[in-house]
Formats: structure tokens, C-alpha cells, sequence
């Protein structure tokens, strides 16, 4: 009888729980109505023979990535070692004895030794209750609602029954989960969020109760005793729900206690809501706990909503330059425009604080064609002082693609200047083009404007955009360059990142050059131009001219 068969059967009879046992004596042991049965389990090929046929075909992919990640944690696989939650799970539509799908949750436990090794894993699966599967269906309508009243509701009951202990409020999402929908399409997204809702229903337990909220924001509400509780909860949802078909990309929670029940909940979610998105612009955090200072950011919003207007007029953003220097000469070769606001009462304010507020609410519109006429003027300027120009690139939001005012905003501009458009250059961030975009694009390139792709190696498809890509230059990015200069295997890959890009016939700028070591590298690469800190930082205009000079002199 082949073993297979043998697997078969004793599936298709159970009446719920199926037990296998992994120990690093015995190897693997499946354990169901008294039969004992050796597998292999650390092969994932192991896993798609005895599951295949009984999975549900759409829950497959589900089901994979969670015995793969148990088949790895077997063979001492570092990176499932080093997770410090002691369970995962899935929930998946498994067909009965008597060919019949129905839900089943399947939880593998962990048991580590003192050196953290995986040393017993026992996975239990068992068909779910009708609360369970009650709670799967909730789950996977989207309410659209910040006070979602079913949630709500439950919530509610759950903390009544239990007075004596504490709540808090954990929110996540996926960060960029547009980028993720434009790039594998939305179908792929769905069968993401589906993952997650399957997940969740494993992983959290009857007193954790979760919500989807929106597209991709879930909020779950649970019972801790320490801060450290909720942290361990957030790692165990993290590397559950990270890693589905090998896409990479990134969860941000947002945790909030829930200090007073008799409260509007709704309050604890916004707060939570304000706790996540403190994040999404750092690479490196994944969790934040609520601070009152988070309040304040939206009240600097408002701040920047309320002024914006009256700055614009009364001249307070001013275009610093950023020059871009040939690293091999020295030479000053070009540079950036880069906005600052100079408030009367508050200084120097960072376009990172009001940029994304005016990418909202539509105002950057305004401003970049402020900074563009700048940039024009300064040109203007150096031709009438008879000092030689360097092109300058102005950043160029992608709000202006929506229609083509951009385009007669810049062809005014040339013409009211008297500049060569050689002269005024364009720099967008890299993201994956629908087709609206893509046509602007291209319509910038007809009007004979050198483009820059900005912030290239931050986004998830770097790769793909430059396979029809219109623009000439790529801005190395910042983060991606630091991250990846400081390893060997990551200087490899910026090295061969500057040599395909090259190799394409595209030019390449290296952003945020910070060391000469940095610096040296990038020559070495074959890439010449640079901007950073160890050159220059974005200065005033008149600093930027007597820069100039001096460089020309040396
Ligand atoms: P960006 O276009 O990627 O600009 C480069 C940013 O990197 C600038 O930040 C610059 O000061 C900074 N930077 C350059 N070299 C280094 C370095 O060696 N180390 C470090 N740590 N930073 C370096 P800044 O001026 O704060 O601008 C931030 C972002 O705001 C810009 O990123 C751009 O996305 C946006 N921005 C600035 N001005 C404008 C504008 O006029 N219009 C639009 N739409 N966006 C703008
Ligand atoms: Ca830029
Ligand atoms: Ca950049």
C-alpha cells in the first residue's frame, strides 16, 4: 500500500482533528485515530502529496506558504528560527470523508530549546465551529466603516464580560497595497486580503476579535497584561501573514490601549489609525504604540491647510539648490531644486512635513509651478550675468499627470524665461505606470524635456519600470543606496543595478552620497553623477552662485 493512500484514508476519515508530530528524535509522525505514520515533512514536496487532493483548489496557495514555512522551521531553516512566535496557521477548506469542503483551522505549534531551535512541532487541524466560521464570513465583507457595528457590538460584549481586564486596539495594513494591486492586479490583491482574513481567523482566539476595515486595514481588539503581550501578538500576526507567494512587502500596526470602556471605541481606533500611519514613511519600523505627540502631526496639517495660501503669496517657500557634482572632477554639474517653506514664526519647515498634506489636498499644483518658475528665473539670471548655466531639475508631483496644464505651464515658462529646455529638467518618482501616466510621460518627453526618475530602488518594481521606460536619468535613491553599500552582497546588487541601467542607454544619478567610501564605490560602478551631503546639501540661491564660483575656479 503506498503511504500516500494510507494518508488518504485516514484524512478522509477523520471526524476533526488531525495531529502530526515533528520532533528532532523521531522525525516527523502523524498521529490520527491511533495510526502512527512516518513522513518527511521538512520536503515541501512532501506536503503538496498528502494535501493536494484534498485541499480546496483557491485555498491552495494559502495553504503553501503556511506548510512551507513549517516544512523550513523543520529543517532548522535560520530565518524561521530566529521568529520568536510558537504558532502559525491557516485556515483552509479541506474536503471530508464524505467529499465535502468545509473550513478547517490548522495550527502548528512551537516548541523551541533553550538555543531557540525548533525542537517539537505539533499541528492540529480541526474543522471550525459554526461561531468560527461565523466570524470567517463577518470578516470577509469590508465594512467601509470606521464604527464598524458589528464590531462594535461584540467588542462591547466582550469587554462587559470581562471587567477586570485590559484592552487595547491593534490596526495594520499593507504598506503601498496599491502598488501591490497595480502591479499583480487586483484579483491578486483580493486573494492577499483573503490570506489574511484566513490567517486571522486561525491565529486570533475567541476573546481577540478582528475586523476588516477598509481594502487592506484590519483592526483587531485584545486582552493584554504588558505591552510586551501586545508586541509579541503583532510578530505573531507579522511573520503569519508576511511572505504570501514569495511577494515581498510590509505590514505597519498601529497599537492603542483602551483606557476607559466606557468610551467610544471609535476614538481607541482613530488613535490606533494615527499610531499606524506614523510609520508608513519609515523603512525600518513596523509597530508604533498611540503617543498624544501623533496628535499633534495632524494638527500641524491643519497648520499647514490653514497657511498655505498666505505662504504662497507672501513668498515663504523658497527654492533651495542642491548641487550635483561630477564625482571623478568635482565639478559642479547640475542641480535640484528643492522646496523649503521659511515661516515668520516657526523657521525653516521641511518639505517632508508639508509636501504629502499638499500632494492631498491638491495643492502642490500650485507650488511646483511656483518652484518651476524659480528655477527658470535663476536661470534667466545666470544667462543675463554671464555666468554659465547649470541645468536645474524641479520635482514634479504626480498629481500634475492627471490632465496636461503641466505642459503649458512649462512651455510658458521656457518662452516667458527665454531658457533652453535642455536647461530645465524633470524629476518623478518611479512607480508602476498606468496607462494615464504613462501618456503623460510620454507627452513630456515630446515637448523635448530631459526626465529624471526619482527615488529609483525604493518602490516594488524598479526593475519592471525600466523596461519601457521613457525617462533618460535614474535617481538612486537615498535609503536603497545607504542600505545596501554598507553589505557585500548588497554592493553587488547596486553595482549591477548602475551597470544594467547603463547598459540600457539611461544615465545615473546617485542620490544621498553621504562618505567618500560611498563616493568611491559608485565611481567604481561607472556611476559619475552624485548628490549628497558629502558634497553639498540644498543651500539658498546666492550660496549655490558663490558655490559655483569657487568650484569653477579650482
Ligand atoms: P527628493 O526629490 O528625493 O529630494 C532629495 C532629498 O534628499 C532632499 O530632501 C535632500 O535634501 C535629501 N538629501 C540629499 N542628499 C542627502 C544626503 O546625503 N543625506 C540625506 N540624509 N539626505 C539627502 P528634502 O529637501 O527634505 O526633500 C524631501 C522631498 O520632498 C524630496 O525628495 C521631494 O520628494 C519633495 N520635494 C522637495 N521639493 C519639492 C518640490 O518643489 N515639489 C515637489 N513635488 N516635491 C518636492
Ligand atoms: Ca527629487
Ligand atoms: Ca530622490
Amino acid at each position: 500500500m503506498s503511504f500516500s493512500d494510507d494518508f488518504m484514508s485516514v484524512i478522509l476519515s477523520m471526524e476533526s482533528v488531525l495531529i502530526i508530530f515533528f520532533d528532532e528524535e523521531n522525525g516527523c509522525q502523524l498521529v490520527c485515530n491511533k495510526t502512527k505514520l512516518d513522513i518527511d515533512a521538512t520536503k515541501s514536496e512532501s506536503w503538496v502529496d498528502l494535501f493536494g487532493d484534498i485541499v480546496f483548489e483557491e485555498d491552495k496557495e494559502s495553504f503553501f506558504v503556511f506548510t512551507n514555512k513549517i516544512s523550513n522551521g523543520m529543517r532548522g531553516n535560520e530565518d524561521f528560527v530566529a521568529i520568536s512566535d510558537d504558532r502559525v496557521g491557516v485556515s483552509v477548506r479541506l474536503k471530508k470523508k464524505n467529499s465535502v469542503y468545509s473550513y478547517h483551522n490548522i495550527v502548528c505549534y512551537i516548541s523551541k530549546d533553550a538555543g531557540a531551535y525548533i525542537n517539537k512541532m505539533t499541528i492540529v487541524a480541526s474543522e471550525m465551529t459554526a461561531e468560527e466560521l461565523y466570524r470567517l464570513q463577518l470578516a470577509q465583507n469590508v465594512t467601509n466603516d470606521r464604527t464598524p457595528t458589528m464590531f462594535i457590538r461584540v467588542a462591547n460584549e466582550i469587554v462587559r464580560q470581562h471587567p477586570e481586564k485590559q484592552y487595547a486596539l491593534v490596526q495594520f495594513d499593507v504598506a503601498k497595497f496599491k502598488a501591490i494591486n497595480e502591479m499583480y492586479g487586483e484579483p491578486f490583491g483580493d486573494e492577499m486580503i483573503n490570506f489574511f482574513i484566513e490567517s486571522l481567523n486561525v491565529l486570533c482566539t475567541s476573546n481577540q476579535i478582528f475586523v476588516r476595515l477598509t481594502a487592506d486595514v484590519f483592526m483587531i481588539m485584545l486582552p493584554y497584561e504588558t505591552s510586551q503581550d501586545l508586541l509579541d501578538f503583532v510578530e505573531i500576526v507579522r511573520t503569519n501573514l508576511t511572505g504570501y507567494k514569495n511577494i515581498e512587502y510590509r505590514l505597519v500596526f498601529g497599537i492603542s490601549y483602551i483606557k476607559d470602556v466606557n468610551e467610544n471605541l471609535r476614538k481607541y481606533g482613530d488613535r490606533a489609525a494615527l499610531a499606524r500611519q506614523s510609520i508608513k514613511s519609515n523603512a525600518i519600523e513596523y509597530v508604533a504604540f498611540f503617543e498624544e505627540s501623533m496628535k499633534q502631526n495632524v494638527l500641524s496639517s491643519k497648520y499647514v491647510e490653514d497657511h498655505m495660501y498666505k505662504a504662497l503669496e507672501n513668498h515663504e517657500f523658497v527654492m533651495y539648490l542642491q548641487p550635483k557634482f561630477d564625482m571623478g572632477s568635482e565639478r559642479i554639474v547640475g542641480a535640484e531644486a528643492l522646496v523649503r517653506w521659511i515661516q515668520p514664526e516657526r523657521g525653516v519647515i521641511s518639505p517632508a512635513e508639508f509636501i504629502p498634506v499638499f500632494e492631498k489636498n491638491g495643492f502642490v499644483i500650485k507650488l511646483d509651478a511656483y518652484i518651476w518658475e524659480e528655477a527658470c528665473k535663476t536661470i534667466r539670471v545666470w544667462m543675463d550675468n554671464n555666468i554659465e548655466p547649470v541645468p536645474i531639475s524641479v520635482n514634479m508631483s504626480r498629481a500634475h499627470l492627471k490632465n496636461d496644464k503641466h505642459l503649458n505651464i512649462l512651455d510658458s515658462l521656457i518662452e516667458k524665461y527665454g531658457i533652453p529646455k535642455e536647461l530645465l529638467e524633470i524629476e518623478m518618482t518611479e512607480t508602476i505606470e498606468g496607462d494615464e501616466v504613462t501618456q503623460g510621460i510620454i507627452k513630456l518627453k515630446e515637448r523635448g524635456f530631459t526626465l529624471l526618475m526619482d527615488d529609483f530602488g525604493s518602490g516594488y518594481s524598479s526593475l519592471n519600470t525600466l523596461k519601457d521606460t521613457q525617462f533618460d536619468v535614474i535617481k538612486i535613491d537615498r535609503e536603497f543606496l545607504q542600505n545596501f553599500v554598507g553589505s557585500d552582497r548588497g554592493k553587488i546588487i547596486v553595482d549591477h543595478t548602475i551597470q544594467m541601467t547603463k547598459s540600457i542607454g539611461l544615465d545615473v544619478v546617485a542620490e544621498g552620497v553621504e562618505t567618500l567610501e560611498q563616493a568611491n564605490f559608485l565611481i567604481g560602478s561607472g556611476c559619475k553623477i552624485a548628490q549628497g551631503f558629502y558634497y553639498a546639501k540644498p543651500m539658498p540661491v546666492v550660496e549655490f552662485d558663490n558655490l559655483l564660483d569657487e568650484n569653477r575656479k579650482k
